[in-house]
């Protein structure tokens, strides 16, 4: 369906995305993960038709779609900041998305109680944007990104100006409505629990490339790079000397970097493994976060059970889960 191939974008010939290439299937939602400033919302606005790529080319089935203004792409853009018309009630702004088509005022009136009831504000219709909270303004910027019916919705971090619990209950809400809709979407996160919980595939960015993109459990198994790794959140990232030792081990014959995944990484009782010292605890929801210091590396994992700052643990480490990184 949608197919971004080669593309490139410079801002006063800094280059800010370089050879993006990455597809979207049909229903399929894509995440673009990683940092601020990476790039992921200049490429949501390339396709989107608001940036011209210098290089490349933006693909809809065989159609191609780089020279169509955004107008006539049919794709759907929702911002971080809703950017809804503070001057119009909530039934204005849904319906202002309908404008461009060619429906009955009483069409387009029954459409939006259809998207109001979709995104849980029935009864909002006539209510003032001002007097809405952060959340129902999310979700009122939502209908009306859907009202017209896009074949692509674009969400670019729409979660990034929520308290967490709201945060979590709209993730869940627009993930189950998307997939309700069979909504092909690119969702924009910097945030790797958001990007699991709503992905089909990841696509990881850094530096204005996609380095990595796959699965969810394909790409947090394997990030590729030392960035990509951080994206996903992994904390065990180990420099490599010149003959591939640190003082955990022996890992190669070269020097590089590699993850130790947390999967693969314990406190056991017995007196085998590596011995450190716990240098933190964190208590999170039933088990405790610890960070082990051996030698000069310090390793985050978890544990159930009680365990203190100095005492002396024993490692083990599954080689499954050393993981090199470029
Ligand atoms: P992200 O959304 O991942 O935080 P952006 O796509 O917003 O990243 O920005 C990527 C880079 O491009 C940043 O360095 C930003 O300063 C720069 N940039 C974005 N838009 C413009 C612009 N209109 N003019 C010049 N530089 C820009
Ligand atoms: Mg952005």
């Amino acid at each position: 369906m949608l197919r971004v191939e080669n593309v490139k974008v410079s801002f006063d010939e800094t280059c800010v995305l370089n050879e993006c290439n990455f597809e979207v299937g049909e229903g399929e939602i894509v995440v673009l993960l990683g940092p601020s400033g990476c790039g992921k919302s200049t490429l949501l606005r390339t396709v989107a038709g608001l940036e011209n790529p210098e290089n490349g080319k933006i693909w809809w089935g065989a159609q191609e779609m780089t020279p169509v203004p955004p107008h006539k792409r049919g794709f759907g853009l929702m911002f971080q900041n809703h950017a809804l018309f503070p001057h119009r009630n909530v039934g204005e702004n849904i319906d202002f998305g309908l404008q461009i088509l060619r429906m009955t005022t009483a069409e387009r009136q029954e459409r939006v109680d259809e998207l109001l009831k979709m995104v849980d504000l029935d009864g909002f219709k006539n209510r003032k944007i001002g007097s809405l909270s952060g959340g129902e303004a999310q979700r009122v910027a939502l209908a009306r990104s859907l009202a017209p019916k896009p074949r692509l919705l674009m969400l670019d971090e729409p979660m990034a100006s929520l308290d967490r619990t709201l945060r979590d209950r709209l993730l869940a809400d627009i993930s189950d409505l998307l997939r309700e809709l069979k909504q092909a979407a690119i969702y924009v996160t910097h945030d790797h629990d958001e990007a699991f919980f709503i992905a089909d595939r990841i696509a990881l960015m850094h530096n204005g490339k996609i380095e990595r993109i796959g699965s969810p459990s394909e790409v947090w198994s394997n990030p590729g790079s030392e960035e990509s790794a951080r994206s996903m959140g992994h904390e065990n990232l180990i420099k490599l000397d010149n003959s591939g030792r640190c003082d955990i081990g022996q890992f190669g014959s070269s020097p590089g970097m590699i993850l130790l995944r947390e999967d693969g990484l314990s406190v056991v009782p017995e007196e085998t493994g590596i011995k450190g010292e716990v240098t933190s605890t964190v208590f999170r929801s039933g088990v405790t976060l610890v960070k082990v210091r051996v030698g000069k590396i310090e390793l985050s994992t978890s544990v159930q059970g009680s365990i203190k700052v100095s005492e002396i643990v024993n490692l083990k480490i599954s080689d499954s889960a050393v993981v090199a990184l470029s």
